[in-house]
């Protein structure tokens, strides 16, 4: 019995090592070493028989801040929000929250990013991008691997996410008739900003479309921004339309 044990176990320890010994001698596949798990935007750093390469990228969707300084920008412009509206921490992403800063509903052509940024910096609030009919603001650091954490939706959320505020109220409206037409007009204009800023992010830190979410679902907020129709009959069906662009 013991002596048939013996035996199977030497088979089977055979066969590993022929299995191994074939597959490293097997053409240069098993000398890869991928020691970098950064975005595809940020491009693949590999090791082939100890020589780095780093594959060249196709498209990348963020540039440098500065000339020589890590951190990197979407959109428009980048002004930091005052040290005190944000904890000060590196999160890695995983999510995108979309908002509404609530800037009246009268005034639809003032809805700009400058109104944003001053409303957040007074209240020790930060998000990491306000998009207005002024283009795309970013308020807080980031890098290709992480991001600093903002204080938008609750500690649970902001740990693990990146906030965009979107100036203006109530994006429902452009669907109940309740719109006017420069409503409609600001609401369109933003959509589409937030539309190419939410796929720049999705692809740098790899966040799927079913983590692109609104303000009103984190749970306990108690909120409804950015609004449920505008974000499930609108928006997410052209963020859909986008990626599938992309693919071909
Ligand atoms: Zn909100």
């Amino acid at each position: 019995m013991k002596l048939k044990r013996s035996l199977l176990f030497l088979a089977v320890f055979s066969m590993l090592f022929a299995l191994l010994a074939n597959t490293s001698n097997a053409a240069g596949f098993w000398n890869i070493e991928f020691y970098s798990d950064f975005s595809p935007t940020w491009g693949s750093v590999i090791k082939i028989d100890g020589e780095e390469l780093i594959k060249p990228l196709e498209v990348q969707y963020w540039h440098e801040c500065e000339i020589g300084k890590s951190e990197i920008c979407f959109g428009d412009y980048y002004k930091l929000l005052p040290k005190n509206a944000s904890p000060n921490r590196f999160i890695v992403p995983d999510t995108i929250v979309l908002h509404t800063d609530d800037q009246s509903g009268n005034t639809p052509k003032t809805w700009f990013t400058k109104t944003t940024y001053n409303g957040l910096s007074g209240g020790k609030l930060s998000v990491h991008f306000a998009v207005g009919l002024d283009g795309i603001g970013q308020f807080l650091a980031m890098y290709p691997e992480g991001v600093m954490q903002c204080r938008g939706a609750g500690w649970a959320c902001n740990c693990h996410s990146i906030q965009i505020e979107m100036a203006g109220r109530t994006y429902n409206y452009m669907f109940n008739g309740k719109a006017s037409p420069e409503m409609e007009e600001s609401i369109k204009i933003i959509t589409d900003q937030t539309l190419e800023l939410v796929v720049a992010l999705m692809i740098t830190y790899d966040i799927p479309i079913e983590n692109v979410i609104g303000h009103y679902q984190v749970k306990y907020s108690g909120k409804t921004d950015p609004g449920d129709v505008w974000l499930q009959e609108y928006f997410l069906p052209l963020l859909q339309e986008r990626l599938d662009e992309l693919e071909n």
